[in-house]
Order: C-alpha cells, then sequence, then structure tokens
C-alpha cells in the first residue's frame, strides 16, 4: 500500500514552500514508495500558543492541535509546517517537533511539525540564500519524518543527526544513512 504524506499549512506561509518541499520529498521518498499531498485546509495559529515572554510558539501544544485535526482521518500522517519560530519543554528553540509511531494506538493519526523561520540566513543576519533554504527546509522535514517512522537520533552522516544550531543542520546530508534506510525498510515492511 501506498502511504501518503500530508503537508499541512499551520498560519501564515508561503504556499510555494509547500509546492516545492512535496517535489522534493517525494524524490527523496522514492524507493519507499511514498506519495505527498499538500492539504487543502490551513490551520491558524492561536493566541494561546504563543509565549510572549519567549515570542515563540509552543510546538507541543501545535502539535497536539495537529492530532486532534487528522484524527477522524484513516492512516492520516501529517507534516505541519510553519513560518514561525517554535521552542518545545527544556530547549529554547527547535526546528521541529515529531511523535514516533512506536507507542502509538494504531488508530491514531501520525505527526511532525517545522519551522523554517531559523532556516534562512537573513534569521542570522547574513544575505539570503534561496537554494539553502530550500534544502534545509528539505532536511528539516526529512529528519522529522525519519522521527515518525521510528527512527532515533543518529550519530553517523546522516539526515537523523540532531541539530542543535543551522550549522549542524547545514553539515548534515539531506539523506538517511545506511543503517537507518535498513530500519526504514523494515519498517515499511512492517507498516503495509
Ligand atoms: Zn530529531
Ligand atoms: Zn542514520
Amino acid at each position: 500500500m501506498m502511504k501518503t504524506i500530508n503537508l499541512l499549512k499551520i498560519g501564515d506561509l508561503n504556499h510555494s514552500v509547500l509546492v516545492k518541499l512535496k517535489k522534493k520529498l517525494e524524490l527523496g521518498f522514492k524507493r519507499f514508495n511514498l506519495s505527498v499531498n499538500i492539504v487543502q485546509e490551513e490551520i491558524p495559529l492561536e493566541e494561546t500558543e504563543y509565549n510572549p515572554r519567549k515570542r515563540q510558539y509552543n510546538a507541543i501544544k501545535i502539535l497536539k492541535k495537529i492530532i486532534i485535526y487528522a484524527q477522524n482521518k484513516k492512516d492520516f500522517h501529517v507534516l505541519g509546517v510553519m513560518d514561525k519560530d517554535i521552542f518545545s519543554s527544556g530547549l529554547k528553540f527547535v526546528f521541529g517537533r515529531a511523535i514516533k509511531a512506536e507507542g502509538r494506538a494504531p488508530e491514531s493519526p501520525i505527526v511532525a511539525l517545522i519551522s523554517i523561520t531559523r532556516l534562512r540566513e537573513s534569521f542570522y543576519g547574513r544575505t539570503e540564500n534561496k537554494g539553502l533554504f530550500e534544502l534545509r527546509i528539505l532536511k528539516e522535514a526529512i529528519h522529522e519524518l525519519g522521527h515518525t517512522f521510528n527512527l532515533d537520533h543518529c550519530n553517523k552522516l546522516c539526515i537523523m543527526r540532531f541539530s542543535n544550531s543551522i550549522s549542524d543542520t547545514d553539515e548534515k546530508p539531506p539523506k538517511f544513512c545506511e543503517d537507518c534506510v535498513n530500519k526504514l525498510e523494515i519498517f515499511f515492511k512492517n507498516s503495509s
């Protein structure tokens, strides 16, 4: 059975980000027979998800909202994409968050979230670089989706390496190492 990843816009976001990401994700996950769809609906950001002291949105609250949105749709696999800075318990900021498939009730949706705000060169006071920006978005999307396919962080030269800063993101390749590919193959074989 072909799995579909649904890209969901969270708050204000340039639509072209999703269009480009869809194409690249389809290429990246081709060997696993995944398709990518852009959801027509979008979810607004709410004040209750914003922390004015941190000037950031709470990633976990937003993930919970995506779960509620996706709950009644069977086999719904969602990657939320947003353009506001996010934090997650204990961490000053995160590029994204995901809920692993492991330990999840079989009927609950699979969700992940990325924020593209810190992926722009201009965030660091440098000149914009569109190609780099798009590559970083792809990397963060693949990384968070990797978690939803039950992958943990990986110390190899691998997309599943943990990113603590944008240079960590730039250093890792936009693909899985051999070990992670093997784990993914087992995951997809068992879930099909
Ligand atoms: Zn991670
Ligand atoms: Zn790996």
